[in-house]
Formats: C-alpha cells, sequence, structure tokens
C-alpha cells in the first residue's frame, strides 16, 4: 500500500475514503500461473500500461510509474513465497476524506494484493443469459477505462442472471449490438472463423481479447471485429467467454437455445488449451507475454 508492504489484516482505509463512496479508482486484475518449480506472471506489463490509461481517463495521479508498479508485483509474490495460480489485484484510487465530487484537488493511492485463485466459474461451460441491462457507454462512463465505478453495471447484469439462474450475462451496447459479458470479452466461431465486438461497442479492451485474437491469427484462424447482433450469438457455432479471470471459458447455452451440442466446440478447446500452455511460460512463441517470478527466464 503506498510503497509499502502490509500484513493482511492491516490493510484498510478509512470509511471516508473518497472511492469508496464515489467508485473513484481504477483496478487491474492480473494472473499469475506455477509451472516447473517457477511462477509467471501473464502480461504484466500491459496490464500496468492498462491501468495507467484508465487512471489517464479520470486524471487520477499515481505516484509511481508502471515499471515500479510491476516490480512491485513481484516482490510482493515472492514476500508471500507464493506458488499457486494467482490473482493480482492493483488498484490507484481517491484516498482523500472528502464528500465533494472534485478529485482534482484531492490525493490518491495505490495499492497490490495478490491471492490464489483457482477457476472463477464453478463449472466448466456457462449457461447464460442477454440481461436486460444495457452496457455504459463512451458518452457516459468509459467502458475503455477499467474504473471501479463501471462496475455497479456489472452488478446489476450479474444480480439478474444469478436470480435467474444463469452463470453470467451478455451485455448489449446502446444500439443492441452485443457488447460484453459482466467482467468478460465475448468471441463467436462461425463456419471455422472468430468474431469479436470492436471498441466502438463498449466494451473493456481486454488483454485476454488480444491474446486470443493475436494466438487464433497466428494459428490460421480468421478474426474480424464486427458488430454482432443478439440472434447471431443464438445461432454460432461456439460462443466463449475471455477474462483474466475468466480464461477462456466455453458458454453452452445462451436464454436457454443449446451453443455447440452443450459442449465447448472444436475451436474453443483448441484455444483453451493452447492459453494453458502459453499462461504457464510453455510456449516458445509466446514467452514474451510472461515474467518469471522466481529467477530467470
Ligand atoms: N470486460 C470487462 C468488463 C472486464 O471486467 C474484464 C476483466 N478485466 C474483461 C472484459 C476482460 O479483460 P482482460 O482480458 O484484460 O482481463
Amino acid at each position: 500500500m503506498d510503497g509499502k508492504f502490509v500484513n493482511w489484516p492491516e490493510a484498510k482505509i478509512h470509511v471516508l475514503t473518497h472511492a469508496l463512496h464515489y467508485g473513484t479508482g481504477v483496478f487491474e486484475g492480473i494472473r499469475a500461473y506455477p509451472s516447473e518449480g517457477n511462477l509467471w506472471v501473464f502480461r504484466l506489463q500491459d496490464h500496468m500500461a492498462r491501468l495507467f490509461n484508465s487512471a489517464k481517463v479520470y486524471r487520477l495521479k499515481c505516484n509511481f510509474t508502471a515499471d515500479e508498479l510491476c516490480d512491485a508485483t513481484l516482490e510482493l509474490l515472492r514476500k508471500n513465497k507464493i506458488q499457486a495460480t494467482t490473482y493480482i489485484r492493483p488498484i490507484v484510487y481517491a484516498s482523500h476524506l472528502d464528500v465533494r465530487l472534485d478529485i482534482l484537488k484531492g490525493s490518491s493511492s495505490v495499492a497490490i494484493c495478490a491471492f490464489p485463485m483457482e477457476k472463477l466459474f464453478e463449472r466448466e461451460g456457462l449457461n447464460v443469459c442477454v440481461s436486460s441491462w444495457r452496457r455504459i457507454d463512451d458518452s457516459s462512463t468509459p467502458p475503455l477505462a477499467k474504473a471501479c465505478g463501471n462496475y455497479i453495471n456489472s452488478i446489476l447484469a450479474k444480480i439478474e442472471a444469478s436470480s435467474n439462474g444463469f452463470d453470467d450475462a451478455i451485455l448489449l451496447d446502446r444500439n443492441g449490438a452485443v457488447s460484453e459479458g459482466s467482467g468478460e470479452n465475448i468471441f463467436i466461431v462461425k463456419s471455422g472463423e472468430l468474431a469479436t465486438p470492436p471498441l466502438t461497442c463498449s466494451i473493456l479492451p481486454g488483454i485476454t481479447r488480444e491474446t486470443v485474437m493475436t494466438v487464433a491469427q497466428d494459428l490460421g484462424i480468421r478474426v474480424e471485429e464486427r458488430a454482432i447482433s443478439r440472434a447471431e450469438l443464438y445461432t454460432s457455432d461456439e460462443v466463449f467467454f475471455t477474462g483474466t479471470a475468466a480464461e477462456i471459458e466455453p458458454i453452452l447455452t445462451i436464454d436457454g437455445r443449446t451453443v455447440s451440442d452443450s459442449r465447448a466446440g472444436p475451436i474453443t478447446r483448441r484455444l483453451v488449451d493452447l492459453y494453458g500452455r502459453i499462461v504457464r511460460g510453455k510456449e516458445p512463441k509466446y514467452v514474451r507475454w510472461v515474467t518469471s517470478v522466481y529467477g530467470k527466464t
């Protein structure tokens, strides 16, 4: 927290902290994976770069450089001697104690937490719905910034999904085109080709999304960023979510319509497999994306 290592029970903030009341923070979700006696952080620098972009939108100052936050993350993992699959949560937030809205004169703080986390979802393959809530929009709270307050929108969708017995929700953008999941980007497979909504459909520019696009193209699979309609979801050969926490997660039904015979399709399975190897530093072609925690790469 702000440059100091703090034990878990003491990692506390004041109840009047600005960010608690107004969602005035930006954050990241990063994963680290154990393999061959080492721990590998996936796309650490890219996540920190996105954190700084998010902070820029809200003019939140970070009192450390991106490189310093990367080093602090690695040190945090080493200090805790972490060997398990880990979720890392850096956050930059308005930390002054004031109920006034203007944050330009306020202070900001930074914290990084790390804790073991295996799968995000309880089951392999999801039953999802299309939410009645629309995704937030660039004209109000830009989805491109991973801001704390944005997640109130995701949480409305999540509440609706769980209370109706679904694992998660897909949100449409203000024009009714498919946007993304509550905390994941979305891909469809049609006739052996991938499609995913573009940044103009109110999505977070996901790092897993970019990973999948790059890897798929390297495999010779065509990938298109284009607007996707709701009915197109129902009639796709395969559909999957991507996200740091969710990884690559097959979607088996959408609003009660079966996708790919209710099991992960061949392209999804191939990508899940390869992604699992890439994040553990086992694919020489993509070692540039992993950072070794213990010792040299
Ligand atoms: N969209 C939203 C709204 C998210 O919260 C996330 C998770 N960070 C994603 C997409 C996926 O992004 P990434 O692959 O960078 O984790």
